[in-house]
């Protein structure tokens, strides 16, 4: 499971670490359980239990949305799939099966996207009803952020990105092997394979544990100059969506820092150049 935590303030994100230490448990010995239940497997080699609660699960046919039951929150669901088709083209689109309604209260997980372990390049995207709307009931600013963010986990991991037979030594990760060409690896060796050691360690280590932060933090803090934010120092696999987010909505920096040499590693790809601007014809009042 790929998820982007938003925090916008340090209040805030000193409350998620607290409520995670009290409230979650990490998935351990019970998840070979949820797999069967949900027939979906989290994509990262390891998540959260966020104590979510799912409003709805609408499958998706043709790029559109389709529910057997009938809900008042049916309109929500529309406005947010109505965000998601003017960020992800229809290349994309049809790799989503799934869409997801839930919410694990406010703040905390706002989306996330995982594959669908019966359906080959399959994917679900998962969204938080409660953090996707302001009081007046208007589209909250920043889930097309979001969106953008986990659409990148799409782009990346992708099968079309992966080739397990490859004998290759690429950056390799849960959801399999990456292809040399692949985005992800070519971004890994730019930008990550001096951090080897911290990847493997942050990558064995069960997610926001006292071991998990403390890494982290540290990373960061000895590397902060590196990162868009500091979620995008996680791993390889977080810094290129939260890169994409800027990729997209700003001008080419200029400068040679790092942060900005990978914003303008994406510009490389036509596709990705063919992405920013779909997003910014169907956004340009909103971005
Ligand atoms: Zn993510």
């Amino acid at each position: 499971m790929r998820i982007r935590k938003i925090i916008t303030k340090k209040l805030i994100f000193l409350f998620i670490i607290l409520n995670f230490f009290i409230n979650t448990k990490i998935y351990s010995n019970d998840f070979n359980n949820i797999l069967e239940n949900k027939n979906y497997y989290n994509i990262a080699s390891s998540s959260v239990d966020l104590g979510e609660k799912v409003f709805h699960e609408l499958e998706v046919k043709n790029e559109e949305i389709f529910s057997h039951n009938s809900s008042n929150d049916m309109n929500k669901c529309f406005d947010i799939w109505k965000c998601i088709k003017e960020i992800v083209p229809s290349k994309y689109l049809n790799y989503i099966s799934k869409f997801e309604l839930y919410t694990d209260g406010y703040e905390n997980t706002l989306a996330y996207v995982t594959s669908d372990i019966n359906r080959d390049n399959k994917w679900m995207i998962c969204v938080d009803i409660n953090d996707s709307f302001k009081n007046d009931g208007v589209l909250n600013e920043r889930i097309k952020e979001t969106i953008m963010h986990e659409f990148m986990h799409i782009i990346t991991l992708n099968n079309s990105q992966m080739d397990n037979s490859n004998t290759s030594k690429t950056y390799t990760i849960a959801e399999g092997k990456l292809k040399e060409d692949a985005i992800l690896n070519d971004f890994y060796n730019r930008f990550w394979s001096k951090h080897e050691d911290y990847v493997k360690k942050e990558e064995s280590i069960k997610p926001y544990s006292e071991e998990y932060n403390i890494l982290t933090n540290n990373f960061y803090s000895l590397n902060k100059d590196e990162f868009i934010t500091k979620y995008a120092s996680s791993n390889p696999v977080e810094d290129i969506a939260e890169t994409f987010i800027y990729f997209i909505k700003s001008d080419i920096p200029l400068d040679n820092s790092i942060k900005s040499q990978k914003i303008r590693f994406l510009y490389t790809y036509t596709e990705l150049i063919d992405i920013k601007n779909f997003i910014l014809n169907n956004c340009k009042t909103t971005l």
